[in-house]
Parts: structure tokens; C-alpha cells; sequence
């Protein structure tokens, strides 16, 4: 499971500049789907080949009173989901009454915890964190967030102890049903806001019977992977709490936890994303939306309680619906009623078919002509009178496909250049569900 970062510290400290920074690699996609915010709360970033999740609490003032209790609450449930914990602070400010508040607030929650001085670009670092040592949670890292300088150091520290939270061993059996294994099964991720019907849905998929045995005390830990058998293809149902815990938890939105869903599209191949057909598409659907595309996997839209609406209403929810995720091009969307299951048959095919897309081989010749034929059509535009050239292109990975394309001046082609050769690409080789990313090599 990916382990869960929370960023904690007043305000004007430096935790969104280190968010940004801890979270800068994965921005390739997203840039291709307009209108989707990129200010965001929960992002992925990586050292080296360590995945991890970053949430920046952005709530925690110090100060109860001004606290909106709302995002206080955000805040802390964060801090309960985190296996390690930053606290910041400004170097160059010293420290403030708030930093003691929220230092004492940390120690009580058991988790690792990490003082971070920032600001020190200029600063000797002796002097400039020696005040901290007085919160009591350990020796201050001094880090720059705005100059890069020290954090790969400090993640490098804050991923070993976030590992070391979590010993396999204790988990309970259920637990143990490793997620990573690839043993040929669809891995799906059933994700959503609270009362969209997810619970509704898996409990149709699983039977009612077998979402509960897996809602015993003990159990109720993170994800959790669960195997079941459709129409002769097996699938691990990557589970969040929100799901799970349904009969127990009657507050669909205490139990929602985008930490839990976030981990869970990440360990997917393919993420079923289900909207309330009467809500359209909430601003929180849009959020979400963003972070299935962010993380490159295989979506299939649902919109559920399609027995909910009137007949006469349908096709203009339809059409409404259809215009609003018009830019997602590579998804399907089904109209279903997990409580009749109507609809849930047809949206199991497409999971298939976008899974088999996610997960296809490539070869470099079939690429290769696909590139020549997508050129020979329409070449790239001239860069100051001068030709782009595109050589050949190879498969750099699966799940989603990535295409490398090589070529000269490639940093000059435009967007619309590299949508019309996925655009092509998919079109041709009929990958149908999944994102495609293109990837520009110059030179040979
Ligand atoms: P937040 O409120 O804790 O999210 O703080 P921000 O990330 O918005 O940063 C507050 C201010 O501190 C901004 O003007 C940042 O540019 C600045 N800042 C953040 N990190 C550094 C740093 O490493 N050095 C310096 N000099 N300024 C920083
Ligand atoms: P979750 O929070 O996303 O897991 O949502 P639940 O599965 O708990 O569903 C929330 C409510 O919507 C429950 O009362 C369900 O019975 C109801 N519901 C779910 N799916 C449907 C559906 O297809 N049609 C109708 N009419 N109600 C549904």
C-alpha cells in the first residue's frame, strides 16, 4: 500500500511550496485533460522508485478558534490515515506559539513525526534550527522548500519510518492477501463520493453475505483486496473502508476517506468511478475525477440510481452528462441501478475491454508504422521554418500504454500534435478505456 504523507504546520510556513515539490513528477497527464484544477490537497509523488501519497492538511492554524471545523476535521482524520506526519516550521520566522500547540497535538497521535525547519537557504543550519529542539519531537531537518535543497534526504528518512509503521506480520489474515501480486486477475477499484452507491454495488457483485464477513472487527484496516469471479474472469476488488464498513458506520461521509480511495485507484488497473445520475457531476466528483486521470489508469464511468429518474428526464441527463465528460474521450460511461442491477452486466464488459487495453503488449514495428502512416497524414508543423521529424516509437510501459516517440525538436510539438497521435494510436490499435501516454526522445 502506498504510504500516506500528511504535511502539518501554521500557516505561510512553506507546505504547499513543499507539496508542490514532493509532488512535481506526475503532471505529465493531467496537462492533456482542460478544466480539471490542479490546486490540490492529496497528490502522488515519488523518490527514486518509492511511490508515496502527500497530503497537505492546510487546516491546522494553531489557533482553535479560527479553525473551520470542518477543515480542522479533514486535518486530523489526514493525521489518523498518515504513517508519518511533517511538522513545519519557518526557520526564518523562529518559533511561533502555534508551532508549540501543534507539536503538543502530534505527540499524542503516536504517529512518526518529523520536524521540518524550512526557509534555511541562507541560513546556517545549527543556528537556524536550534530553537525547534524545544518542541520535543526529535532533531529539526533543515530543508529549502522553494530551492529543492535537502528534501530528498529527509523523504528518503520519512519513507523508511513510514515503512517500519507498518509491519506486515500483525496484520490480521485478511490483511494478508497481498494487493501487489499480480496473480492474472482484474484488479478494480470501485471509487465515488459518499451515497453514490457503492457499497450497493458491491454487495451485488459479491453478495451481501460476503461483504460482511469481511466487516469483523480487525479486519477494518486500510484496503483491502478482495478476489471474486464474474461471467468466468476473476477480479480483486481493491476495497476501501468506505465500502466496507457500510452496515456498521451510518455516516457515508465520516467513512469516506479519500486517503483510502486514493491508495486504492493507485493499486488498480482498472478504476470504476460511479456519479448519482440526479446529482450530475458535483464538485467532488470533478476532484476525484482529476485523481483517477492524474494516476493514468483504466476508468469506466457508472452513473448510478438510473431507476431513479423519470423516463421523460432520461435522454436530457443523458446528454447533460455526456457534455460535461466529453473530455474524458477514452472512457465509457454506463447508465446502471445497482440496487436492480440493471446496466451492471454491460459495465463488466467494458471493464474487461479496458482492462485488456491497459494491459496490452505493443511491439516497436506495429508502433512504429502506425507513427510513419499518423506523419504521412499530417505532418508536424514547422518549428521557425524548420521540420519536426519523428524516427520510430517503442512501447515504455503498460497501464497505462506509454508510447516513446523519437524524433528532432520534439520539445516543440504542440499539444494538439501529441492528441492527434493518440488520438491516432488509439484509433488503431483500439484502446479503448484506458489513458495513453506519448512520451517525445530526442535523438536516436
Ligand atoms: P503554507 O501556507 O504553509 O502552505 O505556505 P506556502 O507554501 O504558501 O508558503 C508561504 C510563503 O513562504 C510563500 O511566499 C513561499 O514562497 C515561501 N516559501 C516557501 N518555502 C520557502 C523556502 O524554502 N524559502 C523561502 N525563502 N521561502 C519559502
Ligand atoms: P456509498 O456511500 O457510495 O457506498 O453508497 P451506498 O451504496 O451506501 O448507497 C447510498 C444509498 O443509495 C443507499 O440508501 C442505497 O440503497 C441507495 N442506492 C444505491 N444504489 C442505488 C440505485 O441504483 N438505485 C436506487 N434507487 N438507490 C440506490
Amino acid at each position: 500500500m502506498l504510504p500516506v504523507i500528511a504535511l502539518v504546520g501554521r500557516p505561510n510556513v512553506g507546505k504547499s511550496t513543499l507539496f508542490n515539490c514532493l509532488t512535481q513528477t506526475r503532471s505529465a497527464l493531467v496537462a492533456d485533460f482542460p478544466g480539471l484544477t490542479r490546486d490540490r490537497q492529496y497528490g502522488l509523488g515519488k523518490i527514486g522508485p518509492l511511490p508515496y501519497l502527500v497530503v497537505d492538511t492546510g487546516g491546522l492554524s494553531g489557533e482553535t478558534d479560527a479553525i473551520d471545523a470542518l477543515v480542522a476535521r479533514q486535518a486530523h482524520k489526514a493525521i489518523e490515515e498518515a504513517d508519518a506526519v511533517l511538522l513545519l516550521v519557518d526557520a526564518r520566522a523562529g518559533l511561533a506559539a502555534a508551532d508549540e500547540e501543534i507539536a503538543t497535538r502530534l505527540r499524542r497521535s503516536g504517529k512518526a513525526l518529523f520536524l521540518v525547519a524550512n526557509k534555511t537557504e541562507h541560513l546556517d543550519p545549527a543556528q537556524a534550527t536550534a530553537d525547534f529542539h524545544a518542541l520535543g519531537i526529535g532533531a529539526p531537518w533543515a530543508i529549502s522548500a522553494t530551492h529543492r535543497r535537502g528534501v530528498d534526504a529527509l523523504m528518503e528518512a520519512v519513507l523508511a519510518a513510514a515503512a517500519a509503521q507498518r509491519p506486515a506480520d500483525t496484520l490480521p489474515a485478511l490483511e494478508r492477501t497481498t494487493i501487489a501480486a499480480d496473480d492474472g486477475s482484474i484488479r478494480l477499484a470501485i471509487v465515488g463520493r459518499p451515497n453514490v452507491g457503492k457499497s450497493t454495488l458491491v454487495n451485488r457483485l459479491l453478495g451481501e453475505e460476503r461483504v460482511l464477513a469481511f466487516d469483523q472487527p480487525g479486519t477494518t484496516r486500510d484496503a483491502v483486496a478482495i478476489p471474486f469471479e464474474k461471467d468466468g474472469t476473476r477480479y480483486t476488488l481493491i476495497d476501501t473502508a468506505g465500502v466496507r464498513r457500510r452496515s456498521r458506520v451510518d455516516d457515508a461521509i465520516e467513512k469516506f476517506s479519500v486517503i483510502k480511495t486514493l491508495q486504492a485507484i493507485e493499486e488498480a488497473h482498472v478504476v470504476v468511478m460511479v456519479l448519482d445520475a440526479r446529482q450530475g457531476i458535483a464538485d467532488q466528483d470533478a476532484t476525484l475525477l482529476g485523481y483517477v486521470l492524474d494516476s493514468g489508469r483504466a476508468l469506466v464511468l457508472a452513473v448510478n440510481k438510473w431507476d431513479k429518474l423519470e423516463p421523460e428526464v432520461r435522454d436530457e441527463v443523458r446528454g447533460e452528462l455526456a457534455r460535461k465528460l466529453a473530455f474524458i474521450d477514452f472512457a465509457n460511461t454506463h447508465y446502471i441501478s445497482a440496487l436492480h442491477g440493471s446496466g451492471v452486466m454491460d459495465l463488466f464488459r467494458s471493464v474487461r475491454q479496458a482492462y485488456a487495453a491497459a494491459t496490452r503488449k505493443l511491439s516497436t514495428p506495429e508502433l512504429t508504422r502506425i507513427l510513419e502512416d499518423a506523419v504521412a497524414t499530417h505532418q508536424p508543423p514547422l518549428v521557425h521554418g524548420r521540420s519536426i521529424k519523428l524516427r520510430y516509437a517503442h512501447p515504455g510501459g503498460q497501464n497505462p500504454p506509454v508510447i516513446v516517440i523519437h524524433g528532432s525538436r520534439v520539445e516543440h510539438i504542440p499539444d494538439a500534435y501529441r492528441r492527434y497521435l493518440i488520438n491516432t494510436f488509439r484509433r488503431v490499435l483500439r484502446l479503448h478505456g484506458t489513458p495513453i501516454r506519448v512520451d517525445f526522445k530526442a535523438g536516436d
